[in-house]
């Protein structure tokens, strides 16, 4: 309104001053040559102002004209994009719908009105794969990764899919490109880590996985794997002091201190271990190289002075009392730990040999020997080493399953009841 009313006092004062010009008269002479011209002074303002007008609209005709194609690119561009976003929301939908044929055809389409971006190719990939074109989506990821924007989101698809066929080595070198592009991804740790697991890299492994109890298993395995033996026996001591209720490592390292001339410190070793968690390999390696049956039982006593009351010390105290014709204490042990409820087979055979020892072969003897032996077939079976993921038992601790290939299921246990050590 404002506008309008000053283009309305504009228009009026130019024609008023026309008017007045008009009245005032005058001429305007132009000489060329020979000819003159006389105009009317206010013809020749008339005549001035619309050449500029005409001059004007056309420079600005021309500028338009110039800019045309680059409007029309645009604009070009504008439809793509908007067709493009259309389809990638499309493939999206049908990729959630499980649908991989309708998501191939809208990715395509994407891809037509976007170009290869990161998320075109990424969505393609994973239509590929949807449908089980695993080739196609090679070509994705390969596609990703040769743009260092999208470097990681490649590796991380076709490490993905080394994993799924089984391809380890791959898998390994993907997973150390993937490292390079994209430093410290939590997601990568992981997976390096379960690589590093399938790979049998025990010493990688133990660098990934996380500090406490669980690095004890990795850093034994490590050791077994190692050619240098400082080397081997520095992962053994570190083994045993993340976690001395881990039997094995307890005993590769007492078994390597004594090797190298250090026995006392080897059976200190072998004595926390069985504070921390008693074990029958401990005491057999304790009482390794001891024959006479006194000795053997002063030796026990000393190994179990630290849980004397455990199932275990029971056990070893009650049976080599009775190799070396300690009766008295060798009934004492067994028969409370028959009494506890924690005792298994092993406890009422350690007391059947107790009565044949003790009663000859009179009829009470017989007569106690069969109850022993017939509370030692309901009792519960001895401990062992077993696979917690195929179930077989093994004479050892094993970083991995013999029979079933499976990383770190190896524990000690009963059979039928859940492994107590890792
Ligand atoms: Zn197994």
């Amino acid at each position: 309104m404002g506008r309008a009313l000053i283009y309305l006092a504009l228009l009026a004062a130019g024609v008023s001053g026309i008017m007045w010009m008009a009245r005032l008269g005058g001429l305007v002479e132009f000489a060329v040559g020979e000819i003159v011209v006389q105009l009317p002074f206010s013809a020749f303002l008339l005549f001035a102002a619309a050449l500029f007008a005409t001059l004007h609209l056309g420079l600005a005709g021309l500028g338009a004209l110039r800019r045309w194609p680059e409007r029309a690119r645009q604009r070009r561009e504008a439809e793509h994009r908007l067709l493009g976003d259309a389809a990638l929301t499309r493939a999206l939908v049908a990729l959630a719908a499980g649908t991989p044929d309708l998501a191939r055809i809208e990715v395509a389409r994407a891809r037509r009105h976007l170009g290869d971006t990161a998320q075109t190719l990424m969505l393609a990939a994973e239509a590929e794969r949807l449908a089980g074109r695993e080739e196609a989506a090679a070509a994705a990821f390969h596609l990703l990764a040769a743009n260092p924007d999208s470097r990681f989101l490649g590796l991380r698809g076709l490490l993905r899919q080394a994993i799924q066929r089984g391809d380890w080595p791959t898998a390994q070198r993907l997973a150390r490109e993937a490292e390079a592009a994209q430093p410290g991804a939590a997601w990568l740790k992981q997976e390096r880590e379960t690589l590093a697991l399938r790979m049998r890299d025990w010493r990688e492994a133990l660098a990934l996985a996380p500090a406490g109890a669980q690095q004890a298993p990795l850093a034994l395995a490590a050791a077994m794997q190692e050619a240098d033996a400082d080397r081997a026996s520095e992962l053994e001591r570190l083994a045993f002091q993340t976690d001395p209720a881990f039997t094995p490592a307890a005993l590769a390292h007492a078994r390597r201190l004594r090797e190298a001339g250090s026995a006392r410190r080897a059976r200190q070793v072998l004595e926390d271990a069985w504070k921390a968690r008693p074990h029958p390999d401990l005491a057999a390696l304790y009482l390794e190289g001891e024959a006479d049956p006194l000795a053997r039982v002063r030796a026990a006593e000393q190994l179990v002075h630290g849980q004397p009351k455990h199932a275990e010390s029971r056990l070893l105290v009650g049976r080599l009392a009775t190799a070396a014709a300690l009766t008295g204490r060798a009934r004492q042990e067994l028969e409370m730990l028959a009494g506890s409820g924690e005792a298994d087979r092993r406890a009422f055979l350690a007391l059947s040999d107790l009565e044949e020892f003790e009663g000859r072969d009179t009829p009470e003897s017989r007569a106690a020997q069969s109850r022993w032996l017939r509370r030692a077939a309901e009792a519960a079976p001895e401990p062992g080493w077993r696979c917690g993921q195929c179930g077989a038992e093994h004479g050892g601790w094993a970083p991995a399953c013999p029979a079933c290939d499976t990383a770190g299921m190896i524990a000690w246990g009963r059979g039928g009841s859940a492994p107590t050590q890792s």
